[in-house]
């Protein structure tokens, strides 16, 4: 088995025994009982759809297509418009209301999710990193990650703005923004606005940080986020919005490679909300360590991978 795969397999195998136990000892639907539970929005996190093996972060295409068939029947689905008009105190969202967006913005977005999601008149948001759109590179990732997964080009960016998906900004080059200087950081943030601003036609008011969790952006980079004219920040940090959000720092739930069937309706019924804890800092610390002891490295520094 290869180390990605063992990486795969074990996560998957915590998340079905913590979601089972969670759920079938009362923990969860008593905390849906008698806490918010529902209230809030789900925003949930994708980045590939393809039939690749050893593809990381990715989910096969019927999958997809059966999350996004369950989704429809048992919640209320809304564009990232109507989340943030909402938040500003638009209309309210009806309870069990999900967003759904994808990051970094594969091609695989356009040739299976987009046809999809078109199909099922479902809206959503894929957030660009700017560099590499358009081009041939390829982000570096694991070691092992035999996948070279390519990027959208900016007219198949164009058809879909034109067919209910909205463009937001994942940065310049996917740094992660707290390890640069403020003047990298500063030019990420704005710099990657200007050219999807330019690309599309259309204002980019979205940003979502880089792998965003706890570790990676701070207040000083969801100060530049708010002077650059974004309305609103999308981190990685696992959990629902209510209207208590910090509209700089909100919460999604991440699909992940290997969240099929009963795991990922297990995670739309809060039984691994708890997943929070590993997008602390302490948390990072503590994934840094499992992928290590598995034998997974990352590529350069700071230049990321993973989400
Ligand atoms: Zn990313």
């Amino acid at each position: 088995m290869s180390r990605l795969r063992a990486k795969i397999f074990l996560e998957q195998t915590i998340k079905y025994t913590l979601s089972s136990l969670l759920f079938y000892s009362g923990v969860i639907p008593l905390k849906n009982l008698f806490f918010h539970g529902e209230e809030g929005v789900r925003i949930l996190t994708y980045h590939k759809v393809n039939n690749l093996k050893n593809s990381l972060n990715s989910i096969p295409s019927k999958e997809f297509r059966k999350q996004i068939e369950y989704l429809r029947t048992n919640y209320n689905i809304v564009s990232l418009d109507d989340f943030h008009e909402s938040m500003t105190g638009g209309k309210k969202l009806p309870k069990k209301t999900v967003a759904i967006t994808f990051d970094d913005g594969y091609r695989d977005n356009y040739t299976n999710a987009y046809p999809i999601l078109e199909e099922c008149r479902v809206p959503a948001a894929i957030f660009l990193t700017a560099d590499y759109i358009g081009t041939n590179k390829v982000m570096p990732t694991y070691e092992g990650d035999e996948t070279k997964s390519p990027f959208l080009s900016w007219q198949e960016v164009r058809e879909m703005g034109n067919h209910g998906i909205t463009f937001g900004s994942h940065s310049l080059t996917h740094s992660i923004l707290i390890k640069r200087s403020p003047e990298q950081a500063k030019r990420e943030i704005f710099e990657s606005k200007r050219i999807i601003e330019r690309e599309t036609g259309k204002p980019a008011k979205f940003f979502s940080y880089p792998r965003g969790t706890k570790a990676d952006f701070d207040r000083r980079m969801k100060d530049m986020v708010r002077e650059a004219g974004y309305v609103a920040a999308f981190s990685a940090i696992s959990g629902i919005n209510d209207c208590r959000a910090d509209p700089f720092e909100l919460r999604r739930i991440a699909i992940e490679t290997g969240d099929k069937g009963y795991i990922f309706m297990k995670k739309m019924q809060g039984a691994l909300d708890v997943l929070f804890l590993r997008d602390t800092r302490k948390g990072q610390m503590l994934k840094d360590c499992f992928n290590s002891l598995l034998g997974i490295r990352l590529n350069k520094e700071g230049l990321v991978i993973e989400g």
